[in-house]
Parts: C-alpha cells; sequence; structure tokens
C-alpha cells in the first residue's frame, strides 16, 4: 500500500435532512454538513474533532457510505462513488467500516461472538465451511487481544464490558480486510481507564495492517494521542474550519474557535488556573445548525469578527502549515496553550 495517496476523497459534500415541526408541517431542509472538502490518505490516522451537534456523525456516515450527500461527490480509490459498477461498490462497502459509539447496540445481543463475526464472513464466502469460519473468528479475536479466544467466542455481549465490546466491533470491522475504518467516539463510552488500550489497539491496527482510521471524537487530549503522526480536522456548525498535523494544530491552533476551545482546558496547576481568563468568545451560546448565521458562522461568536465576516463565508485556505477557513487569520493574534492532558469539549 502507497502511504499519502488519497483513498478517500470528499469534493464539496453537502448532507441534508428534513424535519417536521409537526405532524402535517411542512419538512424543512437542514444542511447538516456543508460543502465540506477532504482527502483521507492510505494508513492515515484522521482526527475529526468538533462539539456535539457539529456534523461529525454526519460526515463520517457520508465517508462510510451509509449517507448519500445531497449535493458534492464522494470518492474511494479515485472512483466516483455514484459511478461504480457493483464490484467497484462491493469493494467500497468492504474497504470501508464503521465503528460506532454504542457498541452494546452496535451488537445483536441474541446472536453470540461467533455469530456476530463469523456468519458474515461465510455469506460474503470469505471462508468456505464453518470450521475456517471459527478459525478466522478466532484470529480475529487474538488480532483484538482478547485472548485467549476461546473465553469469548461462544459469549453473548451483555456477558463482556465496554471495552471488550469495543474490540468485538474493531474486530468485525478488520473481518473484511478494510482501507479505512471510521471510529465514531469508540472510547467515549467505556471506562476512562480502558480508554487508552482501546487507542492503542487503533494504533497498532493502523500499523500493522496500515488501515487508515478517521478518529471522531470531541475530545482533544485523544485526538492528540492517536493521531500524533496524522492530521486533526476541526468541525464547526457543519463546516471545516481548520485542517493540520494535530500537534502543530495543538500547539499553535489559528482559527478562534478552536483557540476558544482550547481555552477552556482544565489546567492541572492551581496557581495558573487561580488566573480565571475570561473565554474568547462574544457568546457561549452556539447557533442551531437549522438558521446558521450567514457570512462566516462563527462570526456572532468571534471577538475578531469585521463586517466583510458577517457577509461573506471564508473559504479553507492554505494558512503557515494547514488549511483554515477565516478571513482574518493573518491578524489573530498567537495562542498559547498551558496543557490539553484532560480537555474535553462538550
Ligand atoms: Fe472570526 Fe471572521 Fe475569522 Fe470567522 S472569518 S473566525 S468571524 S475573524
Amino acid at each position: 500500500m502507497i502511504k499519502n495517496q488519497p483513498i478517500m476523497q470528499l469534493k464539496d459534500v453537502s448532507i441534508v435532512f428534513e424535519k417536521r415541526t409537526g405532524l402535517f408541517s411542512k419538512p424543512t431542509k437542514i444542511k447538516a454538513v456543508n460543502d465540506v472538502s477532504l482527502n483521507i490518505n492510505s494508513g492515515e490516522i484522521v482526527a475529526l474533532v468538533g462539539e456535539s451537534g457539529c456534523g461529525k456523525t454526519t460526515l463520517g456516515k457520508a465517508i462510510a457510505g451509509l449517507l448519500d450527500p445531497a449535493e458534492g461527490q464522494v470518492f474511494f480509490n479515485g472512483i466516483d462513488v455514484k459511478k461504480m459498477n457493483k464490484k467497484q461498490f462491493e469493494e467500497y462497502r468492504n474497504g470501508v467500516q464503521i465503528v460506532q459509539q454504542d457498541s452494546y447496540a452496535a451488537l445483536n445481543p441474541a446472536r453470540t461472538i461467533y455469530q456476530s463475526l463469523g456468519e458474515p464472513l461465510l455469506h460474503k464466502k470469505i471462508v468456505k465451511d464453518k470450521k475456517e469460519a471459527y478459525e478466522r473468528v478466532c484470529e480475529l479475536l487474538t488480532t483484538v487481544e482478547l485472548t485467549p479466544p476461546e473465553q469469548f467466542i461462544n459469549k453473548y455481549p451483555h456477558q463482556l464490558s465496554g471495552g471488550q465490546r469495543q474490540r468485538i466491533l474493531m474486530a468485525r470491522a478488520i473481518s473484511l480486510s478494510p482501507k479505512l475504518i471510521v471510529a465514531d467516539e469508540p472510547v467515549s463510552m467505556i471506562d476512562v481507564s480502558l480508554r487508552i488500550a482501546v487507542l492503542n489497539l487503533m494504533a497498532r491496527l493502523n500499523k500493522t495492517l496500515g488501515i487508515a482510521f478517521v478518529y471522531i471524537t470531541h475530545d482533544l487530549a485523544t485526538a492528540r494521542y492517536i493521531a500524533k503522526n496524522g492530521k486533526i480536522v476541526v468541525m464547526y456548525l457543519g463546516e471545516l474550519i481548520e485542517i493540520g498535523n494535530v500537534i502543530e494544530v495543538i500547539k499553535d491552533p489559528k482559527h478562534p474557535y478552536l483557540q476558544a476551545l482550547l481555552s477552556a482546558v482544565p489546567i492541572p496547576n492551581p496557581w495558573i488556573a487561580k488566573q480565571e481568563k475570561e473565554l474568547p468568545l462574544k457568546s457561549l451560546d452556539m447557533p442551531s445548525i437549522s438558521n446558521p448565521p450567514s457570512g462566516c458562522r462563527f462570526n456572532p461568536r468571534c471577538i475578531y469578527a469585521t463586517e466583510k465576516c458577517e457577509i461573506e463565508p471564508p473559504i479553507l485556505r492554505q494558512f503557515d502549515n494547514g488549511l483554515i477557513a477565516c478571513h482574518n487569520a493573518e491578524k489573530i493574534p498567537k495562542f498559547v496553550l498551558p496543557s490539553i492532558e484532560s480537555v474535553t469539549v462538550e
């Protein structure tokens, strides 16, 4: 596999939902993702970060082919998904897997681990018989460090811990030899003590199997941990606002929204924490995605907003080593980060 080749490309992708406020009311259209362009390279880890409701899960589902864009194009291995033939589309669906946040809901409670993992292998003719399916499931369980596999293979989801169920979801995702896994908040519902182990597992699957990951999170600390050699993509109200190397972006955030997020970091040093600083925001209220502000969507909250920001939406453009969507990036003061050891943005 050649690194740094886009395996997945999104071009000007928008995702629209219809919402009714009453039984007989006319549906209103909500653009949950607006005009997003993004490349994901082979073997790369991309941390997709933003607050709840910013559209990151919707974007993840579009990458995995679970949602159709209303506008724009999605390419897998350079082929437009909408123009794929049956074989190419099957390769895409097998090649991009999703691991969901709620491992309990994602597994059928009435099926054993063998049934959940082995039967799709038989159905897709990846293995030739039940014996081979059993052996392959044992191999997969070993790969995700559920050992000895015989101890887990006949269990039901409720007999496993949250961390173990997440590993089962990883095993199911890798069973189809994917090129890319979209992991949607995979550690947010498991004990803090187990989170690092699941993140390390993802990093190992990335390194040993060359699988690219899109790690969706609201937690900048885990984003930095998992994607330390990869990139961070920051979303705000359905749009991408900053992209760059994760270490560089967190150390030197350019967009005022990301600067504000990082200002909300709890600081472990009580002497620094005592010097309470106001958040660099005009308002703490997040506007509604169903009625986003005109111009730059961040303008009602931005302390650097100018008249132009209220009228003209900024486009994502090259700035220093990354990309940023801000008219005034050149004038925004540098942000100095005290620590991000435990930052979580809700
Ligand atoms: Fe703030 Fe204007 Fe930049 Fe938007 S474009 S982040 S409102 S300065």
